[in-house]
């Protein structure tokens, strides 16, 4: 008999936490540097960290790998062995599923289509079989080609529309960031916003559009800023104006915001912001906040009355 058999929310978890790594990698980079330069230009950075996108690389693949074998596995783990049954000598012999060998990218890639009982465009399988020879090269070899970010985040996008699933992988990546045990130890409110720092990077990279399509939202249409995560994403200093949330329905009656970043939605008033210089009319009333409850306008941040923005003292 085969023990220690994995299940597929094993496999879930490794290729969880190679995506939240593969983020870590690159954002941790990104950020101190934008903070120095203006203009935003990481090309000079990037063009000599280049052993930091190979590994941001490398942890994508084993991400993806892990999403082929969870979803393998959920027929059955055996599925996943490259060796014959006939081989196996399980036969009243106890073997541990870690004895065997897994087999190898191509094989889960044709095991994942024909179980789903999916097809690929040519193009996706070229695509995928790029990002396979690179890991091989940079695993294995020498890799000379110039790694971007925007790169590594477009074969990202090309990996969740077409085997991890839009919006799933955000949600498991909050999961996965929340369940932390250091989680929280600062502010939970403040660290559930900084969340949408990822998101933020996203739009940067590939654009609201396909964003949008990876995050399961319609970003090509006009996004408002979430009444929580921008609340407390600018508690300390006022630095950031990320638009994470939609309307939902789209209409113009609509009362309703849903915010990508914290997966919540928030009851809106329809009216125009009495702010001259803005032509919003989504309004949403702030209360059990660090200000002093009020009507908060989701297009410009603005607040609808002067003694809105007081912070509490006592809190
Ligand atoms: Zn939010
Ligand atoms: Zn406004």
């Amino acid at each position: 008999m085969i023990k220690n058999k994995p299940t597929p929310s094993d496999f879930e978890r490794q290729s969880v936490e190679n995506l939240v790594q593969f983020f870590n990698l690159i954002l941790e980079k990104e950020q101190p540097w934008n903070e120095f330069d203006d203009d935003g230009s990481t090309e000079e950075m990037w063009s000599y960290h280049q052993v930091i996108l190979k590994n941001a690389l490398t942890l994508l693949f084993l991400a993806m790998e892990n999403q082929l074998k969870k979803k393998i596995c959920e027929v059955s783990p055996f599925l996943l062995l490259s060796e014959n049954p006939s081989d196996w000598k399980t036969i009243n012999n106890d073997k541990d599923f870690q004895e065997f060998h897994i087999r190898p990218f191509d094989d889960l890639l044709t095991l994942y289509l024909e179980l789903e009982t999916k097809q690929f465009d040519q193009s996706v399988i070229r695509d995928l079989n790029v990002l396979r020879r690179k890991r091989n090269q940079i695993t294995h070899a020498i890799f000379s080609e110039t790694l971007t970010p925007k790169g590594l985040f477009e074969d990202f996008a090309l990996i969740i529309a077409n085997i991890w699933g839009e919006r799933i992988w955000w949600e498991q990546f909050r999961k996965y960031t929340v369940d932390d045990p250091a989680y929280g130890t600062y502010d939970e409110n403040a660290e559930n916003s900084w969340l949408s720092h990822n998101i933020e990077y996203l739009i940067g990279t590939l654009g609201p559009k396909k964003s949008g399509q990876i995050l399961g939202v319609d970003f090509s249409r006009r996004r408002y800023l979430c009444p929580r995560c921008h609340i407390y994403l600018n508690e300390a200093a006022e630095n950031y104006f990320y638009q994470h949330a939609v309307l939902e329905p789209n209409l113009p009656e609509s009362q309703t915001v849903f915010c990508v970043s914290c997966q919540s939605e928030f009851g809106v008033i329809r009216k125009n912001c009495n702010h001259d210089d803005c032509k919003g009319n989504v309004i949403h009333f702030l209360r059990d906040s660090v200000y002093t409850d009020g009507e908060i306008c989701l297009t410009c941040g603005g607040w609808q009355e002067k003694r809105g923005k007081q912070k509490y003292t006592g809190r």
